[in-house]
């Protein structure tokens, strides 16, 4: 293997993220944890933070898609694994009762394949979550077909095991909106009426980052943490610090060229940055191609030695150029700090028109993830 000390890094800092795991424990003192870890835990790399989080004792992980779940297998995980689209054929359903995994099913299709499965009766039955649609309109069941679907879950009980009502939040990054509550109580009302049926309360599964924090009826029996655990904040207009919430990520690369440009010099592609006076300009090995966003503007925020100075001219695939004339003294192979420790990745996401969920987890596989 070839160590390039130029390549851009993702320093990886594990005791923040059991930081912000025991910050989902100090929110929702009472909930069951489902960590949430799909698109390569955002970034952070999947079979990494699940072993974190496996010895810091979360209840169980959630993933996307079932190939993420069997790589959590295959890394010797043992906990609850839900697989949030739960499972689209029959050999999905196969996959999930060899490999023991919690299935969410979120429309009847889902269900009928559990039920002509054809995998042998000595596995255990599936566990399950219905799915509700109470408002995101993405996936989930009307809550007219909740009753049935219990109906079928009770007549198949050899087949799978109930664990309870889940819906996912289509709002909760703002405070404000009354959506949250509304969906909160429409599942809770759902699982009361349930309850009449079965004669105990169904549990229920809600709060994403933005519930656990701000709503305290979405810290239900379980909660589904993502965006917290990995230190970005999950609210509007409310940073993580704000929250006690560390970054997980320091997204670094080196200063590899610098120049005394002249003024009115253009800079880049497209020429679209003069200099306004004759100044330093660095050159940064990282770009579009390592996850960086090519949308990013003159003017974005990055980090030497500790400073801000600005990113001038348009992102390329392997660099940027930064505007030196506050750090004259930068020199080459300096680390720059695109987003983390002291410049936190919303502020990026602000000025890109993005995320910060998207920033962490599009950063390329050429980036080396380094942990401490
Ligand atoms: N639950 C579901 C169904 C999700 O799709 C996600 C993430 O997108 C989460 C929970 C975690 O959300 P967050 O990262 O906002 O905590």
């Amino acid at each position: 293997v070839v160590i390039n000390q130029y390549a851009p890094t993702a320093r990886i800092n594990l005791a923040a993220l059991r930081h912000n795991f025991n910050q989902v424990r100090l929110h929702a003192p009472a909930s069951r944890v489902y960590s949430v870890i799909k698109a390569n835990a955002y970034g952070h790399d999947l079979e990494t933070v699940a072993a974190v989080l496996a010895a810091n004792k979360t209840d169980g992980f959630a993933v996307a898609r079932l190939d993420e779940a069997l790589r959590l297998r295959h890394a010797g995980i043992a906990q609850p694994i839900l697989v949030l689209e739960g499972a689209n054929d029959g050999e999905d359903v196969t996959v999930a009762y060899q490999h023991h995994l919690t299935l969410v099913v979120h429309q009847t299709e889902q269900f009928d394949l559990i039920e002509h499965s054809t995998t042998p009766s000595h596995y255990a039955p599936l566990n399950v979550w219905l799915k509700v649609d109470t408002g995101m309109h993405r996936l989930g069941l009307a809550t007219a077909q909740v009753p049935e679907l219990l109906d079928r879950l009770n007549r198949h009980r050899d087949r799978a095991c109930l664990c309870g009502l889940l819906t996912h939040l289509a709002n909760a990054d703002d405070p404000d909106d009354p959506l949250t509550a509304r969906q909160c109580a429409d599942l809770t009302a759902l699982s009361v009426n349930a309850a009449r049926d079965l004669s105990h309360p169904l549990p229920l599964c809600i709060g994403n980052s933005a519930g656990i924090l701000r709503h305290p009826a979405a810290r239900t029996n379980w909660v589904r943490p993502g965006i917290m655990l990995y230190g970005g904040s999950p609210l509007l207009n409310e940073t993580a610090a704000q929250w006690q919430l560390q970054p997980v990520m320091t997204l670094t690369a080196r200063l590899i060229a610098r120049h005394e440009l002249k003024r009115g010099d253009a800079v880049g592609y497209g020429g679209e940055f003069h200099c306004p006076e004759d100044m330093p300009v660095g050159v940064v090995a990282i770009g579009y191609g390592d996850g960086y966003p090519r949308h990013a503007p003159t003017g974005t925020p990055v980090l030497i030695n500790n400073q801000r100075v600005q990113l001038i001219g348009r992102v390329s695939m392997d660099m940027i150029t930064i505007d030196l004339r506050q750090q004259p003294n930068a020199k080459i192979g300096d680390s720059v700090v695109l987003w983390g420790a002291g410049l936190p990745v919303e502020e990026v996401a602000g000025w890109v028109g993005s995320s910060n969920y998207e920033l962490l987890t599009r950063l390329a596989p050429r980036v080396q993830l380094n942990y401490d």
